[in-house]
């Protein structure tokens, strides 16, 4: 129990990625699974079992020698309860509440602790990775959709559970519908499944892109983040217009929220996020510069440093973390 090894595990809505920290956060031990198409709830609880149990192996530990394991979900996440409830883009789990935290922790034999997802990735990047010199960070993940995530003087701020949602403030009054049903709002532009229906349509039209030729090639299903980076590469011109269209709803959001919070620091996470912060960084501070109030002291517009591993990391401090959200203050800083 002294040894200080943790567990985190991060359902996304394509892959399970398992991590086994040691007590200064390194991870000793990875793995990655894939969040299973079929058999819901207990399916993915099952797949995410596995992923640790071989991060474990990976590790070379065995999983009783764990401290506890802390794991992230999408979806409406019960910290205190470890209860799930609509995590919508997952198998059947749309409008259904399931006890993730105890169907682990009776799979895995240890305490688990379930926090949001994106929570966990902001508070990852606050205490160990690209904003740990600030006391106040937003997180914006972007992915197939946008999520964020706040800390507000070294708190966790959720509101009343649902703080956060930058990906449905609105950039468009009247404007595009957003899968969330209402319009105008950023993810609508910038969430890369938004701009898949987008790419679609335009090439319905009869507009020119690789895109899809693209994806076929590689045998995908969808318009990954790499099909994308791709066809940018190739001067896709639909690709460029909706990159530019997506960073323009994103700076435009990250700047009204600056407006709102004056936090010091913004950290720019996610699949997207990540893999096209060097190409559209300056473009991206541009736009949020266009709509600061206070635009003599822009705040520090920074990419994750946690990668990929970034949320199964920050769920892993979970572990280290009270009960509630009052305990999810940070420890003083060493
Ligand atoms: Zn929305």
């Amino acid at each position: 129990m002294t040894n200080g090894l943790r567990g985190g595990i991060d359902l996304g809505g394509a892959k399970v990625q398992a991590v086994v920290v040691d007590q200064e956060h390194r991870p000793l031990g990875t793995a990655r699974g894939a969040t299973p198409r079929e058999g819901g709830p207990p399916a993915i609880a099952e797949a995410m079992t596995q992923a640790l149990g071989e991060a474990a192996r990976d590790a070379g530990v065995e999983l009783s020698a764990l401290q506890g394991v802390g794991a992230c979900s999408p979806g409406d996440v019960d910290e205190a309860t470890g209860v799930v409830t609509n995590a919508a883009n997952l198998n059947g789990w749309a409008g259904v509440s399931f006890p993730l935290a105890e169907e682990l922790g009776r799979r895995l034999g240890t305490t688990v602790r379930v926090g949001n997802d994106v929570n966990m990735a902001t508070l990852g990047e606050f205490r160990l990775g690209a904003a740990k010199p600030y006391d106040s960070v937003l997180g914006v993940f972007w992915g197939t959709g946008v999520g964020g995530g706040l800390i507000l003087d070294g708190k966790p701020w959720t509101g009343r559970g649902g703080a956060g949602e930058i990906g449905h403030t609105v950039v468009e009054r009247h404007g595009r519908r957003c899968p969330c049903g209402n319009h105008g709002c950023m993810e609508a532009y910038a969430g890369r499944g938004a701009m898949e229906r987008a790419a679609r349509e335009a090439h319905e039209h009869g507009r020119k892109t690789r895109l899809f030729k693209l994806m076929e090639e590689r045998g995908r299903d969808r318009l990954t983040s790499g099909l994308w980076e791709r066809a940018l590469d190739h001067g896709d011109k639909v690709a460029e217009e909706l990159m530019d269209d997506a960073v323009d709803a994103l700076g435009t959001a990250i700047g009204s929220a600056v407006n709102l919070l004056d936090v010091p620091a913004v950290v720019l996470g996610g699949g997207m996020g990540i893999r096209f912060a060097p190409r559209v960084r300056d473009d991206l501070q541009r736009h949020m510069l266009e709509h600061l109030f206070n635009k003599d002291d822009p705040p520090a517009l920074l990419v994750a440093e946690l990668g990929d591993l970034g949320g199964a990391i920050g769920a892993a401090l979970l572990v280290l973390e009270g009960q509630g959200s009052d305990a999810a203050a940070p420890a003083p800083a060493t």
